[in-house]
C-alpha cells in the first residue's frame, strides 16, 4: 500500500513519514499543494493525508480538483482545531475521513487502516483468505496461527495481494503499490518477492496468470 502526505509543516511531515513507513506501507511525501496535487494526480496511491493550510494550492481546492477528474483515493484530511468549518467544507469536497491537529499518530495509523480496508471493500482489521490471516493492525501474516516472518517489502506484496484477494493484481500495479517515488524499482524483484512468499504460505494460494500477474485466490 502506497501513501502520499501533503504537509508543509517539517516536523509533522517528517513525522508522519516515519510512522507511516514504520507500519510498512510504501510514502511519498508533498510540501505543497501544487506538487500533492500533481502527485496524487499522476501516482496510483491507496490513501493520501492532505492538509489543509498548504501554500501555492490550499487542500480543499486539491481535493476538489482530484475529485473533479474522477481520483477517487481515499482522502484524510488535517483540519487545525476549532476548524469546524474547513472540515464541512473538506467533507462536501471529498473527504473521506479527517483528523484536527494535534492527534495522536496512533489514531491517524488506525484511520488510515480502515480507509484503506473500506476501498478495498473490507470490514475488518484482519483479512482471512483460508489458513492465511493478515492483521494489518501490526503488519502480521499468520498461517494457521503460526506467525510468518516477512520482510517489509514481502509483507507489502502480500498485503496488497489480501486486499484485492480474487483479482489479479498486475506485476508493474505491485511495483507502483509497495514503491515509494524515489526508490529506485526493479520489476524483477517482484518475482523475488513472490517466490519467497509462496516458499512461506500454503501451496498454490498465490497464482501465477501467464503475461497478466498474479491473484491470491480464496479456496473453494
Ligand atoms: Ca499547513
Amino acid at each position: 500500500m502506497r501513501i502520499l502526505i501533503v504537509e508543509d509543516e517539517p516536523t509533522l511531515s517528517a513525522q508522519l513519514a516515519a510512522a507511516i513507513t514504520a507500519a510498512d506501507y510504501a510514502v511519498d511525501v508533498a510540501s505543497n499543494g501544487l506538487d500533492g496535487h500533481f502527485m496524487g494526480d499522476t501516482e496510483p496511491y491507496d490513501a493520501v493525508i492532505l492538509d489543509l493550510g498548504l501554500p501555492q494550492m490550499d487542500g480543499i481546492t486539491v481535493l476538489r480538483k482530484w475529485r473533479a477528474t474522477d481520483r477517487r483515493m481515499p482522502v484524510l484530511i488535517l483540519t487545525a482545531r476549532d476548524g469546524w468549518h474547513e472540515k464541512v467544507a473538506g467533507i462536501d469536497a471529498g473527504a473521506d475521513d479527517y483528523l484536527t491537529k494535534p492527534f495522536h499518530m496512533e489514531e491517524l495509523l488506525a484511520r488510515l487502516r480502515a480507509l484503506i480496508r473500506r476501498a478495498g471493500g473490507h470490514a475488518s482489521a484482519e483479512l482471512v483468505c483460508g489458513l492465511l490471516t493478515l492483521d494489518t493492525r501490526n503488519s502480521r501474516a499468520t498461517v494457521a496461527g503460526q506467525v510468518l516472518t516477512l520482510t517489509s517489502h514481502e509483507y507489502r506484496v502480500l498485503a496488497y495481494l489480501m486486499h484485492h484477494r480474487d483479482e489479479v493484481v498486475s506485476r508493474s500495479a505491485l511495483v507502483e503499490h509497495i514503491y515509494a517515488q524515489d526508490f529506485d524499482r526493479d520489476s524483477n524483484t517482484v518475482e523475488v518477492f513472490i517466490a519467497r512468499l509462496r516458499k512461506k504460505l500454503p501451496a498454490g494460494l498465490i497464482d501465477t496468470v501467464r503475461g497478466l500477474g498474479y491473484r491470491l485466490s480464496s479456496p473453494k
